[in-house]
């Protein structure tokens, strides 16, 4: 799956960097409490125009990057979206998007098809009123205090799996759902990745809500075991829980604007200009003080992503 375009530059490079969050539209329909991708900064909602986020792209693969991570806010509902997945596929990319699951359907997957590699869909809980507590809903759910994230997420998965879609889900841990058992849930969504996160504050996005859900670290490395314990027939599932100290400093992310950063000290870090107009490499050096490629490797950020998702059935589940 690897480009030669991208594996010439692996050869020129001692160290390149290998994968890229790139949070590409800050607008959001949910309403997370522990959201840390809000982008405070930034007053209006940028809408980076297609061809400078292919020009973006294109920096990226010249740079080594094997695989792009499409998030948000929620990515699904930038423009541009499918446009530069397809790019990324033609540069040799890895593809993937995080999404709430907003518009992720059949046409969607048809048109799709031979682009995307992977989706990560969040779940946070094992029932909708709990998922109503963390905010995890249509800001008019939350609004009502439910959501209906649950039956979305049922609806969604399956799709993926029928499509070839490498399945991966998010969960964030807070003190509200750290009791949660969230394995039946899982059994059903099947995914292939389950990545679990001890919830992170960041300082400007998130701190003031962040002091009534931070979870303790011993919690949290629970939940991670208790889940492990309870889903362990499930051979063809990789679990691998992220606590705060695993999680800072071991990604490399561009925001709306394309300004690349990092969060090494709890706080975003971000180049001076848009990679748009300093180039990408000058731009990733301004910050990649705050990046760690040892720890990186060892949060396990350079998976098997090239691994050909097994569609349809799992066997164990
Ligand atoms: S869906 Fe994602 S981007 Fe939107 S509020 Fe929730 S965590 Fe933040």
């Amino acid at each position: 799956m690897q480009s030669k375009t991208n594996t010439q530059n692996k050869t020129k490079n001692t160290k390149t960097l290998a994968a890229v969050n790139w949070h590409c539209y800050k607008a959001c329909n949910y309403s997370c409490n522990f959201c840390y991708a809000r982008f405070e900064d930034l007053k209006a909602t940028p809408v980076m125009a297609e061809n400078e986020g292919r020009h973006l792209l294109q920096m990226m693969a010249e740079a080594g990057v094997e695989k792009i991570n499409f998030v948000g806010g929620e990515p699904m509902l930038h423009r541009h979206l499918e446009s530069w997945i397809h790019e990324a596929k033609r540069l040799g990319m890895v593809t993937s998007i995080v999404s709430n699951g907003t518009n992720i359907d059949r046409p969607f997957l048809e048109r799709m098809k031979g682009s995307l590699d992977w989706i990560g869909l969040s779940i946070d809980a094992s029932t909708d009123e709990l998922h109503a507590k963390l905010g995890r809903g249509l800001r008019g759910e939350i609004a009502n205090n439910t959501s209906h994230h649950i039956d979305r997420m049922l609806v969604v998965a399956p799709l993926l799996h029928e499509y070839g879609i490498g399945v991966k889900m998010n969960t964030v841990v807070t003190d509200l759902n750290k009791s949660d058992d969230l394995s039946p849930l899982v059994r059903l969504i099947r995914p292939h990745r389950w990545k679990i996160f001890q919830a992170l504050a960041i300082e400007g996005e998130n701190d003031d809500d962040m002091e009534a859900l931070a979870v303790e670290s011993a919690a949290f490395h629970h939940y991670v075991r208790f889940h492990e314990k309870q889903l362990a027939e499930i051979k063809e599932m990789t679990i691998v829980g992220e606590d705060n100290t695993v999680m800072l400093g071991t990604y490399a992310m561009v925001d709306p604007l394309g300004r690349v950063y990092t969060n090494v000290e709890g706080r975003y870090k971000y180049s001076i200009h848009s990679a748009l107009v300093m180039g990408f490499d000058e731009a990733w050096s301004e910050v990649s003080s705050g990046f760690d490629q040892r720890r990186f490797e060892q949060r396990d950020g350079e998976w098997d992503w090239n691994r050909e998702p097994t569609g349809g059935e799992i066997h164990g589940y």
